[in-house]
Formats: structure tokens, C-alpha cells, sequence
């Protein structure tokens, strides 16, 4: 024992992760968990529908509207919104689970979330992932080939109205290349754990 192990975070930390559709998030954090396997991210609810390719409790857990309300009325879920028309939602017990045990997390949420989640645990870190332009983003939202036009066009919408928010979040990171993007994030991982822990 150290005279200032006290100092020293040994708990998880949580993140989260924010920017618009189509900036690439979950590419980021699948070339992230490449170069730096030490994270969980965690998997949240949503109403909408499964996108081809999507697995049931990988990429989220997919539930009906009943069944969402019922679990946000027995308190399931850290923070939920309405995004693009469907509800999604934060598993609370899930997250504090992977704290407890020291694990870092990640939440890949929208920007209500986010700040929601920053309200109830002040310590949770506040990422926002923005594109190298808003041309580039539409291409890369229209080039995923998930939505059709009028999702996309109310994608791109939410998207100038979730920029707006940038000043509420602590970091900005540019996703230009993956890989240099994923290194800033994980930069930033490393950096929050290296902040002196005061009681
Ligand atoms: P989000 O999770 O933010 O909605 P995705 O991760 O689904 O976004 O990325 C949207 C599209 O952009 C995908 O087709 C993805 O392959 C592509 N993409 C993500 N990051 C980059 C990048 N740095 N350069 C080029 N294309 C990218
Ligand atoms: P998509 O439908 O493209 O997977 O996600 C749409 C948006 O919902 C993204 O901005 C994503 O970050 C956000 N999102 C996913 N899960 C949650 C959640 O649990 N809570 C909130 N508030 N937003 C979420």
C-alpha cells in the first residue's frame, strides 16, 4: 500500500458516446475495441425495428412499445428518449454491474441521453463524435443504405439540432479515419484514468 494509492481510480469509468447518424459510431467503436479490447459497450432497448444483419442482444435488445413502457415504469432504465421516432433506453443495472467491477463502459446514446446520464453520475465522461463535414455525413448516412429517404432526410435534420449541443459535451473528436479516430478516443480513455481520484 502506497501512501497515494488514494489518488489512484480503480473503479470503471463511464462514457458516452454522442454524435449524429451516419457519423460513424459504431464503426469507431468496433476499430476501438480492436486496438483497445478493455471496454464493454453496452447494449441498450429500442422500439425500432432490427436493420438486416442485426441481432436481438448484440446490437440492441429489441422490444415492443408495451413492453419498454413497462420497463421504464419499474425503473429499468438509466435514461430513455425518443430518437428518429422510436424509443431507446439505457439498462441501469447492466451499467452499474460493469462498474462495480471495474470495468469502463461505454453507452453509444443520443445527446438527450447523454446529458440525462451526466445529471445522475456527474462523473460520466461526454464524448461527441462529429464528421469531417456535413456533406461527408450524408454521404456516409445515404452510402449505409439502412433508411430509406425520408428517414434519412430526418436523420439529417436531428443531426443539426444534436451539433447544437457540442458546448454540453467534454471532448470532440473529428472521424475522419477510422483507425486516428479510434486512437483519439482511446487517448481519451487512458488520460480520464490517469485524473487524479479526490474523495
Ligand atoms: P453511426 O453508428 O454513427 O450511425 P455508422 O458507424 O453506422 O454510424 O457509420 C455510418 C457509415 O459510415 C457506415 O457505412 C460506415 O462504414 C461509414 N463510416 C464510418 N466511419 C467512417 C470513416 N471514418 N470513413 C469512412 N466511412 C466511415
Ligand atoms: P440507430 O437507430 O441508428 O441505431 O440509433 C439512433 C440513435 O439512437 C443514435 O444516436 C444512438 O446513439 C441513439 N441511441 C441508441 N441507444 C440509445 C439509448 O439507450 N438511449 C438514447 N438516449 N439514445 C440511444
Amino acid at each position: 500500500m502506497q501512501t497515494w494509492d488514494k489518488y489512484v481510480r480503480k473503479s470503471g469509468l463511464l462514457f458516452v458516446l454522442s454524435g449524429p447518424s451516419g457519423v460513424g459510431k459504431d464503426a469507431v467503436l468496433e476499430e476501438l475495441s480492436r486496438i483497445y479490447p478493455g471496454f464493454r459497450r453496452c447494449v441498450t432497448a429500442t422500439t425500432r425495428q432490427p436493420r438486416f444483419g442485426e441481432v436481438d442482444g448484440v446490437d440492441y435488445t429489441f422490444m415492443s412499445v408495451d413492453e419498454f413502457r413497462e420497463r421504464a415504469e419499474l425503473g429499468e432504465f438509466l435514461e430513455y428518449a425518443h430518437v428518429h421516432g422510436n424509443l431507446y433506453g439505457t439498462p441501469k443495472q447492466w451499467v452499474q454491474d460493469q462498474l462495480w467491477k471495474g470495468k469502463d463502459v461505454i453507452l453509444k446514446i443520443d445527446v438527450q441521453g447523454g446529458l440525462s446520464v451526466k445529471e445522475q453520475m456527474p462523473s460520466a465522461i461526454l464524448v461527441f463524435l462529429v464528421p469531417p463535414s456535413l456533406e461527408e455525413l450524408e454521404k456516409r448516412l445515404r452510402g449505409r443504405l439502412t433508411e430509406n429517404d425520408e428517414e434519412v432526410s430526418k436523420r439529417l435534420l436531428d443531426a443539426r439540432r444534436e451539433l447544437d449541443q457540442i458546448p454540453h459535451y467534454e471532448y470532440i473528436v473529428e472521424n475522419d479515419t477510422l483507425l486516428q479516430t479510434a486512437e483519439e478516443l482511446k487517448a481519451v480513455i487512458i488520460a480520464e484514468h490517469c485524473r487524479i481520484q479526490r474523495q
